[in-house]
């Protein structure tokens, strides 16, 4: 039952990158916010400012855990999403994608919320089909160094399916694509991070590989939108949905653009391609466009611009 017109809204994730974005634009549209996270690898810091907000509450908790509340939508981005992070406990990434589905799909069963799951790009691995439409099954390693992270993400969305078919759950599954802006961790290994971090300390900018390899990147803000566009869809849109920014660039491409906007006496220097490094990345957004009449509007300077603004802040704090 719902006495107060504001939404109980629940965040898993919540002082995450993503997720404290989230937060704060759901209080912005009005909402009664629940961020819940354990601190695996966000911090407190990220959502500071809204902690004396009275519709924001924080609660510590690891989603592996049952969670009796009462929600009206719950959106599910708990889950370490960089490889240093999701690869240093790889047994409790997969506990926190396949147990926290499971639990947070109960939580959303009983209280008939609907339920958005953040999935990934990198359900479809190293894809050999470009760009990747929803329809595409992936081409994943089950037992490597990501598989952890991929195949836990894949499970859960097994599940979702699953509580749809038998359950007739209200669910939404997005698919991100690498996304990028202020509050991403200064020491997450992400390209956009240590690229302008190595950049501001004039540290040499370190290419994996050749540099050839590409990635679409999308500003957080629009990613946000994506989001809330999605929840508020119709009961039949489920998704699965790639959101993200189909426009592509290499990695050598990036790190230019990265060291002509900060400037600086930083080289380029070539490292070892990580194992199960995808080759190529790049969302298909049809379904996105005509479904929820979503499309990203921050071009990549843009956004870099604010990234660095952030990091240049946070280096000398
Ligand atoms: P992040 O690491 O900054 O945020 C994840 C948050 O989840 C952290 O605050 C962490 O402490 C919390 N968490 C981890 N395990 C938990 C648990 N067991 N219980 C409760 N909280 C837990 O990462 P992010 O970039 O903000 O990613 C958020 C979500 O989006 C993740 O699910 C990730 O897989 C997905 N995603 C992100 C990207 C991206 O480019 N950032 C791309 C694809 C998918
Ligand atoms: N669950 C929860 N909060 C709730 C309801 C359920 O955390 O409000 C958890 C509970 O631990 C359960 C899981 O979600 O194991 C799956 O719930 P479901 O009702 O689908 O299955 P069951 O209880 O039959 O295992
Ligand atoms: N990368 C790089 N230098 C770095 C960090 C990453 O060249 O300092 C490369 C990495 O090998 C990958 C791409 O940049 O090809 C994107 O890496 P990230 O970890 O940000 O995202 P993901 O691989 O999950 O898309």
């Amino acid at each position: 039952m719902r006495v107060s017109n504001r939404k109980r809204v629940m965040v898993t994730g919540g002082a995450g990158f993503l997720g404290s974005h989230l937060c704060e634009r759901l209080l912005k549209e009005g909402n009664d916010v629940l961020c819940v996270d354990n601190f695996y690898s966000g911090t407190k810091d990220n959502i500071v400012h809204l902690l004396g907000n009275p519709h924001f509450e924080l609660m510590r908790h690891d989603v592996t855990f049952p969670l009796y509340i009462e929600i009206d939508e719950i959106y599910n981005l708990a889950c370490p999403a960089s490889p240093v992070h999701y690869q240093w406990d790889p047994v409790q990434t997969t506990k926190t994608s396949v147990l926290g589905a499971i639990n947070m799909l109960g939580l959303a069963k009983r209280t008939k919320a609907k339920i958005l799951q953040a999935s990934t790009s990198e359900v479809y691995g190293d894809p050999e089909v470009h760009p990747q439409k929803e329809d595409y099954w992936g081409h994943v390693n089950p037992i490597g160094i990501r598989s952890c992270y991929d195949e836990g993400k894949r499970c859960a969305e097994t599940l979702f399916f699953d509580y749809y078919r038998q359950h007739d759950l209200d669910i939404k599954v997005v698919r991100i694509f690498n996304t990028y802006g202020p509050r991403m961790h200064p020491n997450d290994g992400r390209v956009v991070s240590n690229f302008i971090v190595q950049a501001l300390r004039g540290e040499d900018i370190t290419i994996y590989g050749d540099g050839s390899q590409t990635r679409s990147f999308c500003y957080v803000d629009d990613l946000i939108e994506g989001f809330l566009r999605m929840m508020a869809s119709d009961h039949e849109v489920t998704g699965p949905i790639n959101i993200g920014n189909p426009k592509e660039f290499t990695i050598r491409q990036l790190a230019e653009t990265i060291l002509k906007m900060v400037g600086g006496q930083s080289s380029l220097i070539l490292k070892p391609l990580p194992q199960d490094d995808p080759k190529q990345r790049q969302p298909d957004i049809t379904v996105a466009r005509n479904t929820l009449a979503w499309e990203p509007q921050v071009a990549l300077e843009e956004g870099l611009q604010k990234t660095i603004a952030y990091f240049r802040e946070c280096l000398t704090r």
